[in-house]
Protein backbone atom coordinates (compact mmCIF):
# COMPACT_ATOMS: atom_id res chain seq x y z
CA UNK A 1 0.00 0.00 0.00
CA UNK A 2 1.32 3.59 -0.77
CA UNK A 3 1.29 6.12 2.03
CA UNK A 4 -1.70 7.93 0.74
CA UNK A 5 -4.05 4.21 0.34
CA UNK A 6 -2.68 4.20 4.30
CA UNK A 7 -4.40 7.16 5.08
CA UNK A 8 -7.25 6.35 3.05
CA UNK A 9 -8.03 2.99 4.33
CA UNK A 10 -7.01 4.05 8.06
CA UNK A 11 -9.38 6.87 7.91
CA UNK A 12 -12.39 4.14 6.21
CA UNK A 13 -11.81 1.98 9.25
CA UNK A 14 -12.26 5.28 11.89
CA UNK A 15 -14.99 5.82 9.93
CA UNK A 16 -16.55 2.44 10.98
CA UNK A 17 -15.60 2.82 14.41
CA UNK A 18 -16.81 6.02 15.04
CA UNK A 19 -19.90 4.90 12.67
CA UNK A 20 -20.35 1.77 15.55
CA UNK A 21 -20.93 4.82 18.18
CA UNK A 22 -23.37 6.47 16.30
CA UNK A 23 -21.80 9.22 14.52
CA UNK A 24 -21.90 9.72 10.55
CA UNK A 25 -18.97 11.57 8.98
CA UNK A 26 -19.42 12.28 5.38
CA UNK A 27 -16.72 9.46 2.99
CA UNK A 28 -13.47 10.92 2.55
CA UNK A 29 -13.49 13.12 6.10
CA UNK A 30 -9.94 12.85 7.62
CA UNK A 31 -9.85 11.51 11.15
CA UNK A 32 -6.12 12.35 11.38
CA UNK A 33 -6.39 15.49 11.28
CA UNK A 34 -9.34 15.89 13.29
CA UNK A 35 -9.31 18.26 16.30
CA UNK A 36 -12.76 16.32 17.91
CA UNK A 37 -11.43 14.11 20.56
CA UNK A 38 -13.96 11.50 19.81
CA UNK A 39 -12.84 11.62 16.27
CA UNK A 40 -8.86 11.34 17.25
CA UNK A 41 -9.91 8.56 18.95
CA UNK A 42 -11.68 6.80 16.00
CA UNK A 43 -8.41 7.44 14.57
CA UNK A 44 -6.46 5.87 17.34
CA UNK A 45 -7.99 3.01 16.95
CA UNK A 46 -7.96 2.48 13.66
CA UNK A 47 -3.98 3.01 14.00
CA UNK A 48 -3.59 0.02 16.42
CA UNK A 49 -5.47 -2.33 14.08
CA UNK A 50 -3.42 -1.29 11.42
CA UNK A 51 -0.54 -1.72 13.81
CA UNK A 52 -1.43 -4.86 14.40
CA UNK A 53 -2.11 -6.75 11.69
CA UNK A 54 -0.07 -4.69 8.97
CA UNK A 55 3.02 -3.77 11.03
CA UNK A 56 2.64 -0.30 9.15
CA UNK A 57 2.20 3.49 12.07
CA UNK A 58 -0.44 5.16 9.36
CA UNK A 59 0.62 8.23 11.66
CA UNK A 60 4.48 7.96 9.63
CA UNK A 61 1.84 7.70 6.60
CA UNK A 62 0.59 10.90 7.39
CA UNK A 63 3.77 12.66 7.61
CA UNK A 64 4.77 11.37 4.63
CA UNK A 65 1.85 12.99 2.26
CA UNK A 66 2.49 15.93 0.46
CA UNK A 67 1.09 19.37 2.32
CA UNK A 68 -1.24 19.47 -0.59
CA UNK A 69 -2.79 16.79 -0.34
CA UNK A 70 -3.59 17.40 3.00
CA UNK A 71 -4.47 20.97 3.32
CA UNK A 72 -7.92 21.26 1.70
CA UNK A 73 -9.09 18.18 3.71
CA UNK A 74 -12.16 18.67 5.56
CA UNK A 75 -11.11 18.81 9.33
CA UNK A 76 -14.33 19.92 11.58
CA UNK A 77 -17.90 20.86 10.92
CA UNK A 78 -19.34 24.46 11.92
CA UNK A 79 -21.67 24.10 14.24
CA UNK A 80 -23.04 27.83 13.31
CA UNK A 81 -23.78 27.40 9.75
CA UNK A 82 -22.90 23.61 9.15
CA UNK A 83 -20.79 23.90 6.00
CA UNK A 84 -17.20 21.82 6.32
CA UNK A 85 -14.43 23.24 7.25
CA UNK A 86 -11.15 22.35 5.55
CA UNK A 87 -7.32 21.60 6.99
CA UNK A 88 -6.13 25.28 5.29
CA UNK A 89 -8.97 27.84 6.95
CA UNK A 90 -9.07 29.61 10.45
CA UNK A 91 -11.56 28.19 12.66
CA UNK A 92 -12.20 27.75 16.65
CA UNK A 93 -13.00 24.96 18.28
CA UNK A 94 -13.89 24.93 21.82
CA UNK A 95 -13.17 21.94 23.64
CA UNK A 96 -15.38 22.73 26.50
CA UNK A 97 -18.68 22.60 24.30
CA UNK A 98 -16.96 20.58 22.00
CA UNK A 99 -18.41 23.27 19.49
CA UNK A 100 -16.00 24.06 15.88
CA UNK A 101 -17.16 27.46 14.31
CA UNK A 102 -15.55 28.36 10.85
CA UNK A 103 -14.24 31.87 10.39
CA UNK A 104 -17.30 33.82 9.44
CA UNK A 105 -19.70 32.16 12.84
CA UNK A 106 -17.19 33.12 15.16
ZN1 LIG B 1 -19.91 28.68 9.98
Amino acid sequence: MTDLEIVSKCNALAKLFYAGRGYAVEDGYRFDLAHHPQEQEAWDMACMAFELLLEVDPNDAVSNLDDDETEKEVVARCEGCGRNIRADEDYDYDPEDDISLCEQCQ
